[in-house]
């Protein structure tokens, strides 16, 4: 079947006509590049590519640039300039956050691959996992008793799941972990620009964000700490990042993060009103379109964009490949390997079921999103369902 090519998703400026599919519900995936992200970028792959490291005025103009960036990140999630540290994902800042972590580790189980085996590689598989409910949710008494047994515990969690959207109670377990003197990572790369963030007042020793998820360029992200001399050099060189990590920074990204910062705090509540709008039509479009199908993580509190469901005899891979050659982009949660492809973790550890986590689509939305999209996707979504069935 034929894509028809990107007219629907022509709004807010950002136009996906070049892309294969007419409907891009796959955002926790990357974002697009939000137009006017792109030109504050642009003359720094232009007129303004000085090193800004060098000494001249055009360097200066550069590490300037940085600075107004670095506190655009800054603001974005409550911190202060000096705790922003800019590197080149937020699998490079979660992995660097961790090579500083100063206890034994205890993380999530469903945390993203850039901690899980971040962690299994660094610590040799010696590390304790906090597991979830079947809704999704974090036992904090059981952690309370993990933390009291074993003594001050680096904890790494997500603040908001990419495949389920579940939101973790950060600032409870912030005050918790704080109680026990262990240092609180927290993944917020899903939470950046759809939840309120207040670094400032929570006790958070670090956490990671990353450009493309709002809206900015890839190849930039930004680990946030607590306390900046307590971190770790990550890489050895030039002395860039206050000494910490090394290498000609990549200005137009980190400008476009800047940017793309800004945009994302100025319009936090407006794009998350109208994406869970979208997405709870979506959600009911789907339940009552196509039986057996049900919501993973429904009655945890959810980040709006996002909804992953589970489709009673159907398989997930097959659906996603189907709903693509409708011109839909969605996304399973599962991870390729060379040779074969095994069915989200995160499903699996919230229903204990390999079967449900084969049968578990994610639609992830954005503001960029139309209610015609919507409408779109529900009949296709009930034609491939009862088509594969
Ligand atoms: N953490 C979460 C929750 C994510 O969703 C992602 C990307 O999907 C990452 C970490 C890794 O981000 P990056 O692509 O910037 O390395």
């Amino acid at each position: 079947m034929t894509a028809d090519y990107g007219r629907e998703s022509a709004v807010n400026g950002i136009d996906l006509t070049i892309m294969s599919t007419t409907v891009y519900f796959d955002n926790n995936a990357t974002t697009p590049l939000d137009p006017a992200v792109l030109e504050a970028m642009t003359p720094y792959f232009t007129t303004h590519f000085a090193n800004p490291s060098s000494a001249h005025t055009p360097g200066h103009m550069a590490s300037q640039a940085i600075a107004r960036a670095r506190a655009r990140v800054a603001h974005l999630v409550g911190a202060s300039a000096e705790q922003v540290f800019f590197c080149s994902s937020a699998t490079e800042g979660i992995n660097w956050a961790l090579s500083n972590a100063k206890y034994p580790i205890a993380a999530s189980e469903v945390e993203h691959a850039a901690t899980l085996k971040y962690v299994r590689h660094a610590r040799n598989d010696e590390f304790m996992t906090l597991k979830v409910d079947a809704h999704g949710n974090l036992d904090l008494d059981a952690i309370e008793t993990l933390l009291c047994r074993e003594g001050p515990l680096s904890v790494a969690v997500m603040w908001a799941n990419n495949e389920t959207g579940v939101v973790f109670p950060i600032r409870e377990l912030a005050a918790l972990c704080e109680r026990y003197a262990s240092p609180l990572h927290v993944d917020a790369v899903q939470a950046a620009g759809k939840l309120h963030m207040d670094f400032a007042h929570l006790p958070i020793s670090s956490m990671v964000i990353s450009a493309h998820k709002v809206f900015g360029p890839k190849g930039a992200a930004a680990l946030i700490v607590r306390d900046p001399t307590e971190l770790n050099t990550w890489i050895h060189g030039g002395g860039q990042e206050s000494r910490r990590r090394s290498g000609t920074e990549n200005v137009p990204a980190i400008v476009g993060f800047g940017a793309a910062c800004d945009l994302a705090r100025e319009n936090l509540d407006q794009r998350q009103s109208h994406v869970r709008q979208l997405r709870d039509m979506l959600e009911s479009g789907i339940l009552s379109h196509v039986p057996k199908c049900s919501i993973n993580g429904v009655s945890s509190v959810r980040l709006a964009n996002t909804s992953n469901i589970g489709f009673e005899g159907v398989d997930a891979e097959a659906m996603a490949g189907c709903l693509d050659a409708h011109g839909i982009a969605v996304s399973t949660g599962s991870a390729c390997h060379a040779t074969t492809i095994e069915p989200s973790h995160v499903i699996r550890a919230m229903t204990r079921s390999f079967q449900k986590a084969s049968e578990s689509i994610r639609f992830s939305l954005s503001h960029v999103n139309t209610q015609t999209e919507v409408t779109k996707v529900i009949s296709a979504v009930s034609e491939v369902v009862a088509g594969l069935r």
